[in-house]
C-alpha cells in the first residue's frame, strides 16, 4: 500500500474536495501566493479585495503603480513595504520577460519556470510551487509546514527531510494530475489547521488516526 496516497484517499472521501485556489483569475492566485506569506488567507482576502477596488490585479496596473500605493492597499496582508516590492519585481519581470502572458508562462518547461521564479524576490519554493501548481496547472506537490508536522508525525519523514525531500515522497506516488496534487495539498492545509495542532493534536478527531496510517 503507498500509504501517502492512502492517506490523501481518506482525507478526500472524510473531508471532501476543498475547491482550492480561491481566485478568479490565475494573476490573482499568483499575488494570493506572495501576499499569503506569514499570514493568514482572511487577511490576504482583504488585501486583494482592496487591489480589485482600485483595479490593481493586473501586472501593467501593479508595474505602474507607485510602492506606498500599492503598500497602502496590501497594508491587511501585513510586511507590506516587502511584499509591495515583491509584487512589483514579479509583475516587472513578468512582463519584461514573458509579456504578461500567462499562456507563454504556462506553455514553458515546469523546470524552467520554476526556476525562472526561483530567481524572483520573495519567492521561496512553497510560494514557487503554489504559482506552479495553481496559477499554471503544472503537477508539482506544494510542501508546507503542516505537511511537514503531519509526515513527521506519521513517520514519513524525519527531521532532516529537505523541501525536497518531502515532496519527493508524494511525487513519486502519485498520478502526474495537478487537480490531485492541488486537493492533496488543501486537505493537508485542513488537517494542519483543525485536528494537527501544534501543541495539542486532536488525533482522536483526525481523520487519519487509525493505526494503518502511522509507519
Ligand atoms: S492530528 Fe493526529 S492523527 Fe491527525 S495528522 Fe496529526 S498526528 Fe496524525
Amino acid at each position: 500500500m503507498n500509504k501517502v496516497y492512502e492517506i490523501y484517499k481518506r482525507l478526500l472521501s472524510s473531508l471532501g474536495h476543498q475547491a482550492w485556489w480561491p481566485a478568479e483569475t490565475p494573476f490573482e492566485v499568483i499575488i494570493g501566493a506572495i501576499l499569503t506569506q506569514n499570514t493568514n488567507w482572511r487577511n490576504v482576502e482583504k488585501a486583494i479585495l482592496n487591489l480589485k477596488d482600485s483595479n490593481l490585479i493586473s501586472p501593467d496596473s501593479i508595474a505602474n503603480c507607485s510602492l506606498a500605493t500599492l503598500g497602502k492597499h496590501i497594508k491587511p496582508a501585513g510586511y507590506y513595504n516587502v511584499k509591495a516590492k515583491y509584487l512589483k519585481e514579479f509583475s516587472g519581470r513578468f512582463l519584461q520577460d514573458y509579456g504578461g502572458s500567462i499562456k507563454v508562462l504556462r506553455d514553458l518547461d515546469c523546470m524552467e519556470i520554476r526556476e525562472w521564479l526561483l530567481s524572483l524576490k520573495g519567492v521561496g519554493e512553497e510560494t514557487a510551487d503554489s504559482i506552479l501548481l495553481y496559477a499554471l496547472n503544472k503537477p508539482v506537490f506544494v510542501v508546507d509546514a503542516y505537511t511537514r508536522r503531519i509526515f513527521l508525525r506519521h513517520s514519513l519523514i524525519d527531521e532532516a527531510a529537505s523541501y525536497g525531500n518531502v515532496q519527493e515522497i508524494v511525487e513519486k506516488d502519485f498520478p502526474q494530475d495537478s487537480k490531485i496534487l492541488g486537493e492533496f495539498h488543501a486537505l493537508l492545509v485542513e488537517v494542519g489547521k483543525h485536528f494537527c495542532k501544534r501543541k495539542n493534536p486532536l488525533c482522536e478527531k483526525c481523520p487519519i488516526s487509525d493505526s494503518i496510517f502511522y509507519s
